[in-house]
């Protein structure tokens, strides 16, 4: 811990005060219905601090008393749980092939789910003005439920830097595009944050907070599109790497004389293991979810070209697999996009792989499941990194203005 001498300035006073709003705010989030003495009495803040701290988040109509009370040894206690009624955090996944939109409130509660076809366009412009368009109705939808809402975070099929550039995304043809910014003029300044992510990471997000396997702090999310990439929490925490570049598990050379990836390199993990591998050819994004529904049909009537096929791709999958349990010792694993309704026939082959490749008996410990938030992982992830922000203490109502 830093110590200063000089004691706290006025800033930092606001600091300590947006800090405890947040510890309040979350552990409301974990623990509600609670009394404003289970605050106390866990945090450690003394309750004249936390009275004080739940009557700012009441006004900012974040936390609400419930008109249960809880009966105790002396006064009865007033409950309390998050109210958020009237906010709304949205997340929004561009593909290759869809653009997903999820709207969610303070409670993580579901408002809207939306799956729209898209192709990309031909440039960034217009990308973005269809994604555009898209998001100022899910907006405008939120207004009409007298919502306010309190950020957007976008997620983008590759390399994100961490101030929220595309610097590549080779499947959308997307190259160094201020996409935040973009948004933000096509939305006319919204008055709400804009955040740019990568799918993997935010959809690990997504994973963490509502997922299966929520609250488990080694976890590892594989985007089964058209490209394989990795959202990685460690110790709880995302890991973006230095320059936001991690993850990039698709290109993990498997075989050099293996099939040509997209990236110009051969035998990458994503030429062997994605999507392009499951239908032995690269779809036209439109036809993805056909080919797919056709490869579970074959597969149900037991074609043996497509279990040898299915076989095959579990295999370099278990290899890429396995990499990620010897480096990063992962509790669990999540498939997720077109890998979930394969992972009956995946699931197999990649097991025996990371038995025979970890070093840790029984993987160490590492379970690889099929995601069940299906297809809108990465944009329940961009909301759920809209209420990570809100839990930090990014609270709504202009808090850096308070003195
Ligand atoms: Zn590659």
């Amino acid at each position: 811990m830093i110590t200063s001498t000089t004691g706290p300035q006025p800033a930092d006073f606001a600091d300590v005060r947006a800090t405890n709003l947040a510890v309040v705010l979350r552990f409301v989030r974990e623990h509600a219905p609670c009394s404003r003495a289970d605050i106390a009495a866990s945090t450690g803040l003394n309750k004249a601090t936390v009275s004080s701290l739940v009557a700012d988040l009441i006004d900012r109509r974040l936390v609400r008393e419930t008109g249960l009370t809880e009966n105790r040894v002396g006064r009865p206690a007033t409950m309390l749980v998050l109210d958020g009624s009237p906010y709304a955090a949205i997340g929004v996944e561009i593909n290759v092939d869809y653009v997903s939109a999820v709207a969610t409130d303070l409670a993580g509660q579901r408002l809207l789910t939306w799956r729209r076809s898209f192709s990309g366009g031909d440039s960034v412009n217009q990308g973005v003005a269809g994604v555009g368009a898209i998001i100022r109705r899910v907006v405008g939808r939120m207004a009409k439920e007298e919502r306010q809402v309190l950020g957007l975070a976008v997620a983008v099929p590759g390399l994100v830097d961490v101030q929220g550039t595309v610097r590549l995304a080779p499947n959308l043809g997307w190259r160094d595009a201020d996409i935040g910014g973009d948004l933000a003029k096509a939305l006319r300044d919204p008055g709400f944050p804009i955040q740019v992510d990568n799918d993997a990471n935010l959809a690990a997000l997504a994973e963490q907070r509502f997922g299966a396997h929520a609250g488990a702090s080694d976890l590892v999310y594989l985007t089964g599109e058209v490209g394989v990439g990795a959202g990685i929490i460690l110790d709880g925490r995302l890991r973006r790497g230095g320059l936001g570049y991690s993850g990039e598990i698709g290109h993990v050379q498997l075989d050099p004389d293996g099939p040509e990836c997209h990236c110009g390199r051969r035998g990458c993990l994503e030429a062997m293991a994605g999507i392009a591998a499951v239908l032995r050819k690269i779809p036209a994004p439109a036809e993805i979810q056909v080919e797919i529904e056709e490869s579970v049909r074959l597969a149900r009537a037991r074609d043996a070209g497509t279990l040898a096929t299915l076989e095959s791709v579990g295999r370099s999958l278990g290899r890429g697999v396995s990499v990620l349990a010897n480096l990063l010792n992962p509790e669990v694993v999540i498939l997720g996009g077109y890998y979930v309704p394969l992972a009956p026939w995946l699931l197999p082959a990649v097991q025996e792989e990371l038995s025979d490749r970890v070093v840790a008996s029984a993987a160490g410990g590492c379970q690889v499941v099929a995601s069940t938030l299906g297809h809108d992982a990465a944009a329940l992830g961009g909301a759920a990194r809209v209420l990570d922000s809100i839990d930090s203490g990014r609270l709504p109502g202009g808090l850096s203005r308070i003195p």
